[in-house]
């Protein structure tokens, strides 16, 4: 056993289908009376039944959250928040929503109640994020970890089956990564592993029928056990290399994920074999890169960035920005690594098989 430190970060969670109905019960524990709920302008309606359940200890509704948190949208939604007196923001959605709810925490200290809706994991993590001129910013700090978390499957049935797919790989890339951390432990070990299990196993249910119920719960839970790996080690390469891609060329998030894990994974895969074991058996027994390619491939979910809109010539750009700031990770990057990283990059771009990246 090596030597470890594990520090606990205290969220309450509150687990099951239809678990949403115990909300004001959990309002109430937060001492709130006046809670803003905040949500995208896709998700008013569930934002308007979530107000509708609080009665009068909803204050308003915030139906502005885009995607990587505008400095701009975050300023008018903590004025709104202070407008209304809220003492309480309730974050009901995606990363983006969540995330929105923490630039409000960072700068007020407000609670935050979230009601995940997809498997980004954002939720379980003290990390904030705040786009400025087209840079995003990204910290922790406890105050933004939200307090309660209600992780309710019904909410995700909405969820299309793309999109589904995709955010079940972001948030295996969480464990993924979170296997070979230079600051793990084994009980990030054992929520990875699972984590990883939970969602390759609920993947395929779910694109068979995005409505069953029980392969929604086992997502969700997968969901949460890799959010919390995200929120308590570190990551490395794969996680730099899609803030990158994110934040300079604009691509979705999600698929993203699932397009560079594979790559990122087969180049690390010989620096760090235990961590590539834990994920093999998660999947089934597959070689850890060739598995995850396989699993997103196999469900229909996007193997290339070609697809999603990266231009080959932007690849150069995106390797030199990826070098840029040194960074822990299991397979060292130095100045020699740009011919591989180069190799990696346009591996993902083309959607080949991750085995040759190692070629
Ligand atoms: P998202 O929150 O942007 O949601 C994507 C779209 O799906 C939105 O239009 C949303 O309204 C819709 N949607 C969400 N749930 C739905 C449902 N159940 N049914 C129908 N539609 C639904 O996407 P995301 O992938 O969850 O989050 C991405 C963002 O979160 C990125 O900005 C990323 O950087 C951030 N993130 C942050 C952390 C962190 O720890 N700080 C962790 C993971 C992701």
């Amino acid at each position: 056993m090596r030597d470890f430190v594990f520090q606990a970060q205290t969220s309450r969670v509150i687990f099951g289908a239809g678990c949403l109905q115990h909300l004001e019960r959990e309002v109430q524990l937060l001492g709130a009376e006046r809670a803003l709920v905040l949500c995208t302008p896709e998700q008013l309606a569930i934002a308007e039944q979530v107000a509708l359940m609080l009665g009068s200890r909803a204050a308003g509704i915030y139906p502005k959250a885009v995607m990587h948190v505008p400095a701009e949208t975050a300023a008018a939604a903590l004025q709104e928040a202070t407008r209304l007196r809220a003492d309480c923001a309730i974050a009901v959605g995606g990363g983006s929503t969540t995330g929105l709810g923490k630039a409000i925490a960072l700068q007020s200290g407000l609670p935050i109640l979230a009601i995940p809706t997809t498997y980004a994991g954002s939720e379980m993590t003290p990390i904030y994020g705040i786009t400025e001129n087209g840079i995003k910013k990204t910290g922790r700090d406890a105050r933004v970890l939200p307090r309660t978390v209600i992780y309710d499957p019904h909410l995700t049935l909405s969820l299309p089956v793309g999109l589904s797919v995709t955010s079940a790989m972001n948030a295996i890339a969480h464990a993924a990564e979170g296997l070979y951390a230079q600051d793990g432990n084994p009980i990030m070990d054992l929520m990875a592993e699972e984590g990883i299990r939970a969602l390759a196993s609920a993947i395929p249910l779910i694109k068979a029928n995005s409505t069953d119920v029980e392969a929604r719960s086992d997502a969700l839970f997968g969901a949460w056990l890799c959010g919390t790996v995200l929120g308590n080690v570190g990551m490395a390469l794969h996680h730099k290399l899609c803030h990158t891609l994110g934040g300079t060329f604009n691509l979705p998030h999600a698929e993203v994920h699932t397009v560079i894990l594979p790559h990122a994974i087969a180049f690390n895969a010989a620096a760090s074999p235990v961590a590539m074991k834990k994920i093999s058996r998660a999947l089934g027994g597959a070689p850890a890169a060739q598995g995850l390619y396989e699993l997103a491939k196999k469900n229909g979910a996007p193997v290339s960035l070609k697809e999603l809109g990266l231009a080959v010539s932007d690849l150069d750009k995106a390797s030199h920005i990826a070098m840029q700031n040194p960074y822990w990770n299991p397979r060292p990057i130095g100045m020699d690594s740009v011919t591989a990283i180069r190799r990696l990059l346009q591996n993902a771009w083309e959607g080949v098989s991750p085995v040759d990246s190692l070629s």
